[in-house]
């Protein structure tokens, strides 16, 4: 047993409900293409769990799924369309939108994809111009 806190959040209907628990391993805005064309919004708030943190706790047949590659598995719901979270199998972690949790005290840490970004954000965070190198990528940063 552990004292971590859980919270709640849904789909923009409520067909589905989900929890998070404990501490994310990251958090932070993704400008990427991928997150740009899917979300049709100009970045992604994300916050990344261990999967074993995040239980769908209501309408997990509700869930539809999307995989354009092996990396991304994105979920939404199929009653309002609404984005829930991305499952990341080769990176070990699920992505569940900051937007998709509004109890959590999301803080952002880090910028990813900052090469492609379409809204620049002078917030003196870090900005990487793809991925941080324990997630795969360059590692290397990019100025505001
Ligand atoms: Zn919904
Ligand atoms: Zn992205």
């Amino acid at each position: 047993m552990s004292n971590e806190k859980t919270y709640k959040g849904g789909c923009f209907c409520g067909s589905v409900q989900l929890t998070v628990t404990g501490a994310p391993v990251g958090a932070g805005y993704c400008h990427c293409d991928s997150c740009r064309s899917w979300s049709a919004g100009p970045v992604n708030a994300f916050t990344l769990w261990q999967p074993g943190a995040v239980k769908v706790t209501k309408g997990a047949d509700n869930i539809g799924t999307y995989n354009k590659t092996v990396h991304s598995y994105r979920k939404w719901c199929k009653t309002c369309g609404g984005h829930l979270f991305t499952e990341h199998p080769g990176m070990g972690v699920t992505d569940v939108y900051a937007a998709t949790i509004p109890e959590f005290p999301y803080q952002a840490g880090v910028h990813v994809h900052y090469q492609e970004t379409r809204l620049p954000m002078k917030d003196g965070l870090p900005k990487m111009r793809d991925l941080p190198k324990e997630m795969g990528g360059s590692g290397i940063t990019i100025a505001e």
